[in-house]
């Protein structure tokens, strides 16, 4: 890992028109790192996902990417850059096959999938799955299946980093596990991770650092395994 976060947020407020969701918020993420948001329903966390990913408006210097100032650039270039997300309900194309799904990202984007190392091939490796359902329409999956159709989507894009909003929405506990086993995969390729859960054991499992928000601030940062449960508990609920 280096010393320079690969994405961070500095000072990040924002919200929907006059409403405001989020109060300053300080966040990064370095290179090789898999970090959790965690909070209540309506905390902020996906409001701050959208913020970063050029979906919501904010300040320019509110969002730095490999060094350079980001905010406020819209989605499909900072698809370009090297982001990509998993959003909150997946949004995936009803009465599109699993593989038109996955390419349908790559190409509104313009990226070449032959450039980089997630290939629809080597995503039928890891959702082997998918392979076998590739021409079926979607609505014809399973929940978590679709889930892995939405990661695959995301992943073709050759992110540099991730954003996965509440990719365990849902969810059976056995199928969580099939989808969170992935993610040592996909860190290893070279992509950081940010996690947006509601699921306090399964965040700090998977991930280095916590950060946890009520009601649009950060209320608790650290080491995921450093951090105690009535810590979490208090930061999470407001509880002093
Ligand atoms: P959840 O787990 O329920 O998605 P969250 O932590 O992601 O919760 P957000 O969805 O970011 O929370 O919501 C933060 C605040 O912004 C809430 O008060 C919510 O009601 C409000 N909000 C979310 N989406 C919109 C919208 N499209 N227009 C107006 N307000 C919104």
């Amino acid at each position: 890992m280096t010393d320079t976060p690969i994405l961070s947020t500095h000072g990040l407020t924002g919200g929907y028109g006059d409403f405001q969701a989020l109060f300053g918020i300080d966040l990064h993420l370095m290179p090789g790192e898999v970090i959790s948001l965690i909070g209540a329903n309506g905390a902020g966390k996906s409001t701050f996902l959208k913020s970063i990913f050029g979906l919501l408006p904010v300040d320019r210097e509110m969002v730095r990417y490999e060094g350079a100032a980001v905010g406020g650039t819209p989605a499909h270039k900072m698809v370009g850059r090297g982001l990509a997300m998993v959003p909150e309900g997946r949004r995936l194309f009803v009465g599109m096959t699993v593989e038109e799904n996955m390419r349908v990202a790559i190409d509104h984007a313009r990226l070449s999938e032959s450039e980089g190392q997630w290939t629809r091939n080597r995503l039928f490796e890891l959702f082997p799955i998918l392979g076998e359902k590739r021409n079926q329409p979607i609505e014809d999956l399973s929940g978590g299946q679709q889930q892995m159709v939405a990661i695959s989507r995301a992943l073709l894009c050759q992110p540099k980093v991730l954003l996965c909003d509440e990719i365990s929405l849902g969810l059976a506990p056995k199928v969580i596990r099939e989808i969170y086993a992935v993610l040592p995969e996909i860190l290893s390729g070279g992509t950081s991770i940010v996690l947006v859960e509601q699921d306090v054991t399964l965040a700090r499992e998977a991930s280095n650092r916590l950060y946890c928000m009520l009601e649009g601030r950060i209320t608790l940062t650290g080491n995921s395994n450093e951090i105690s449960r009535d810590d979490i508990a208090a930061a999470y609920f407001g509880a002093s």
